[in-house]
């Protein structure tokens, strides 16, 4: 039923960037595996799945930010949200807003970070600092930025990934790249674009990744103004997940963020990183 070829544990070693793929498989086990935490605790992920793509059709029936799968709110019983900040890379996308983490770090705001691997290229000890931040959990926001689609669609004028293979290897490069340098993997996905297709959200899960977009658009790209995001934040219901950015200096986010946090703090809103949440 899943195709998932098999549960691989520990010691896959890939070599991505211009070089072939597994090259070492250690032990095999055949039961799917979610990976729960405690809160506060070091999320623990030492493997992926390995997902035989030639398995998985080339059409899909559905595309968009709400297929099938993909997980936008949090179950809690409290008064909780989640921040999400997304770092998207490439030519104007690698920046790094210094005020907002600044104040999410004094104010002891925790936080989930989805993060590209072309931010991280160019921000290795950002990065590096961010993911000893206790305060922060660190997510697989995609290798090249690309709509996630079996077949190529388009989402924001971005031509997606074109088959289940290049899926596979979108959430797999920068898997790597992220237990490369922190010595874990992430657990949760969001794609570049927020864009899937029902297959391509069935391969990310068969790797063993949740898919996480957001209930509530907390900066709509980086483009809102700071009253905006304010507003926008102080819509916040429990069990949100909003959706902000990390790597636009220059945007309203830093700013509506501090301007509503306080305000929302008064109101009886906490803040948690989405490890260890049953996520809906
Ligand atoms: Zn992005």
């Amino acid at each position: 039923m899943l195709r998932v070829l098999s549960l691989i544990i520990v010691g896959v070693a890939i070599f991505f960037q211009g070089c072939s793929e597994v090259v070492f498989i250690e032990k095999v086990n055949s039961q799917k595996q979610l990976d729960v935490r405690k809160k506060g605790e070091f999320p623990e992920k030492d493997s992926n799945q390995l997902v035989d793509w030639t398995s998985y059709p080339s059409h899909s029936t559905s595309w968009g930010e709400n297929v099938t799968g993909v997980k936008t709110t949090f179950y809690t019983e409290n008064k909780e949200i989640a921040l999400t900040f997304d770092a998207c890379g490439g030519q104007y996308g690698s920046g790094y807003d210094e005020k907002l983490i600044d104040f999410l770090t004094k104010e002891q705001i925790p936080a989930t970070l989805f993060i590209n691997k072309r931010w991280i290229t160019e921000n290795e000890e950002l990065f590096v600092e961010l993911a000893e931040n206790r305060l922060f959990q660190i997510e697989n926001h995609g290798t090249e930025h690309l709509p996630l689609s079996v077949n190529g669609r388009t989402a924001w004028g971005i031509q997606g990934t074109n088959s289940p293979e290049e899926v596979f290897w979108e959430v797999v490069g920068n898997q790597e790249e992220v237990k490369r340098i922190t010595g874990r993997y992430p657990t949760m996905f969001r794609s570049g674009t927020a864009y899937y297709d029902d297959v391509a959200v069935e391969i990310v899960e068969d790797i063993g990744l949740q898919v996480v977009n957001y209930s509530l658009l907390g900066d709509a790209g980086a483009t809102f103004s700071s009253q905006k995001v304010k507003h926008a934040l102080l819509q916040a219901k429990p069990g949100d997940i909003a959706l902000l950015h990390m790597n636009q200096p220059q945007s309203g986010t830093a700013q509506g963020v501090i301007e509503a946090i306080p305000i929302l703090e008064e109101a009886g809103f906490s803040f948690v990183t989405l490890e260890g949440y049953e996520l809906r």
